[in-house]
Formats: C-alpha cells, structure tokens, sequence
C-alpha cells in the first residue's frame, strides 16, 4: 500500500483534490505536521496568486507557514524542491501545468510531494494543472467529497461561483479569489445542484439568430 506517509527511496506524489471545503488542505497540512514531528526537512509552497494570508490555513483551523512563488515561473519551485525532502504544495490548480515537468524531476530525485488544490474550475472543467498532475502515472489521488450546501448531502463533487449569489455565465472570468471580485462567492455543491448558465456569448448569438428568424417570417 502506497502510504504518503511514509519515506521511500522512489519518492512519492500525492495530490489532495476535490471541490472547496472538501478538506483538501486540511490533508496536506496534517501530512507535513507529522513529517515535522519527524524532523523531516520540507518545505510548504504556495502561488503569489492566492495572497488572502502568508500562511496555507485549512477552513478547521491548521496552520502552515508557507513561501509564495510565482505560479508561471517555476525556477523558484525547482529551487525550492532541491533543498526539501518533503515538499507540500498548496492551491496547485493556479500553477502552470508545466509544474508537472518539476514534479517529475523531484520524484526521480525520491523525494516526497504532498499537492492539494481544486480539480475543477466553477464550470466543472479540470484546471489544467490539476489535469496535468492527474495524468503523471505516478500520482495518487486522493479526491474527497464536500457537503452540498444545498441538499445537505455528503455528495458535493463541484464548486459553485456565486455573484450577488446566483449562479455566473459559463464565460466568467475563469480565475477570481473569492471577495477579490465584488460579491463573488464560492459553495460546494453536489452534481444536481451545481448550476452554471450557458455562456452570454452564445446567448447573444442565438439572440441575434433569433432576430434573424423572425425577420426571414
Ligand atoms: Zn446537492
């Protein structure tokens, strides 16, 4: 059994995903407690992106120091990993999905890599990070559940967007940190409650298709 607890010589790759407040971060940051405990050198990082506070805080509570690097430059990262044995990596869904190329080298190196971030965007899409990642033949994943904060069922598999809290267009903006954009909020939700509207775009256009018609009639 693959444990991403345990130190092996091959390294390890675990990514904790799921939707928002599905305990992802509470993982990660459980996992590098009992590797400090350990005296296990490591390092815990996190994208510039995300700059709510310096730490990587799970919703329970936990606490972990944590360095910001840039998501699309990853010389910092590489640099990062050459000088931890464990190395924990917080909201990966912002980085580049060529972290995949650095994540390879460091499990080539034995070294053990505990990732946590979203798996899909507000519409349901994999974030192309989190795709990359899943698709290394290396990493396990650890994909947990949230409750939907609308039936109240252990089922939530997305993240819903809110704005003034009703469901956004497919074509919003595909990366806003939650109050960053004005009365823009998050919520787990299960897969029949998860609502995104089709885009605006395409509703102009069958708007104007429309129009069209009904002056051919
Ligand atoms: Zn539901």
């Amino acid at each position: 059994m693959n444990s991403p607890l345990l130190l092996t010589e091959h390294g390890s790759l675990t990514f904790f995903t799921g939707p928002m407040a599905s305990g992802k971060t509470f993982e990660l940051v459980r996992h590098l407690h009992i590797f400090r405990e350990q005296q296990v050198p490591l390092v815990c990082l996190r994208p510039s992106t995300d700059n709510r506070t310096p730490t990587v805080q799970s919703r329970d509570g936990l606490l972990q120091d944590a360095i910001a690097v840039d998501p699309q430059n990853l010389t910092m990262l590489t640099r990062y990993l050459s000088e931890a044995q464990v190395i924990g990596i917080d909201e990966v869904q912002f980085f580049t999905p060529t972290i995949i190329q650095v994540l390879e080298q460091a499990l080539r190196q034995g070294k053990t890599l505990l990732v946590a971030g979203l798996d899909a965007d507000f519409r349901g899409l994999l974030f192309p990070a989190a795709q990359a990642i899943m698709s290394l033949p290396e990493t396990i994943v650890s994909r947990s559940r949230a409750v939907c904060a609308v039936c109240h069922r252990y089922n939530a598999t997305r993240t819903q967007r809110l704005r003034n809290g009703q469901p956004v267009f497919f074509d919003d903006p595909l990366v806003l940190i939650e109050h960053s954009a004005k009365e823009t909020t998050y919520e787990a939700r299960c897969l029949e409650h998860h609502v995104v509207l089709p885009a605006q775009v395409e509703s102009l256009a069958s708007e104007v298709l429309m129009e069209r018609e009904t002056v051919a009639v």
